[in-house]
């Protein structure tokens, strides 16, 4: 809970600010891609992953990437179960307790959140979210590890504050709280036990990082090469390392390889 987070002190933006800032979501289709948070999160590891999930190269993948969708699920179902069976227990939201935000809410999990950046609209499901008595959010992202890692990865953090951004854009209006705090708690992968958490105040400095990876995300997956350089240990890694002609940095750039047509699933 709240009190056993490491926070890592930064200015906090305000949940209603926040969500003013953000872009309001159309009423009609202005979009022109949609891509899931958990997929765009991926940027944190690597850059080019954006290119991967816009080309080509997925069907390949595919079953990779469902069979590791399917042991995500399983995890997910089992958390899903017992979430739901201490929730049970809390009053319902209502219009008076949705805009009192010292009132503690607890949330079904997977709530859908979306985040519009133009022409790009954002789609993901947020594991734990719950109004404490303090009147803070907290939005958690559950991971499955063998070790507690030193601090955060990347993508996992980006994909956290995606969620903490998706909040404000889809519920400002509609729910009442003073900030946004990230979490990423992490289970064993083996019994599921809890090992510990990181999170902090979703802050300014964040929310910058993240408009800064989204739109370097959104060019690279519109098929723009901004010369990231590449970590070869991570290429060693990565699911798409066979056929990534970013690997090595000395293959041919997105120009030469002309700019291939998303797959209209993604
Ligand atoms: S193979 Fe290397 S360059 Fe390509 S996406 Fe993976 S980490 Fe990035």
């Amino acid at each position: 809970m709240a009190e056993d987070l490491i926070i890592i002190e930064d200015k906090p933006i305000s949940f209603r600010t926040l969500g003013k800032t953000l872009p309001k979501l159309p009423k009609t289709k202005k979009w022109k891609f949609i891509v899931k948070v958990s997929e765009f999160s991926q940027f944190g590891f690597c850059p080019y992953t954006a290119w991967h999930f816009s080309h080509g190269t997925i069907p390949i993948l595919r079953p990779k990437i469902e069979q590791a969708r399917t042991v995500g699920k399983i995890v997910h179902d089992k958390l899903d179960r017992e979430h739901e069976k201490k929730i049970a227990m809390l009053p319902k939201a209502t219009e008076k307790t949705r805009l009192d935000r010292y009132k503690p809410l607890a949330f079904s999990r997977n709530l859908s959140v979306c985040l519009y950046h133009r022409p790009f609209l954002y789609l993901g499901k947020i594991d734990d979210v719950r109004r404490e008595a303090d009147g803070n959010f907290y939005i958690t992202d559950d991971k499955t590890t063998k070790h507690l890692p030193d601090r955060p990865w990347p993508d996992q953090l980006l994909q956290v504050w995606a969620y903490c951004a998706g909040m404000a854009s889809t519920y400002w209006r509609r729910y009442n709280a003073r900030y946004l705090c990230w979490q990423i708690r992490y289970l064993d992968k083996v019994n599921r036990e809890a090992l510990g958490e990181y999170g902090g105040f979703y802050s300014r400095t964040r929310h910058e990082t993240l408009l800064g990876s989204l739109e370097n995300f959104e060019a690279i997956y519109q098929g723009n090469d901004s010369g990231f350089e590449v970590n070869p240990n991570k290429c060693k890694v990565c699911k798409f390392g066979d056929g990534c002609p970013f690997k090595a940095r000395n293959q041919p750039t997105l120009l030469e390889l002309g700019k291939f047509k998303p797959l209209d699933e993604f």
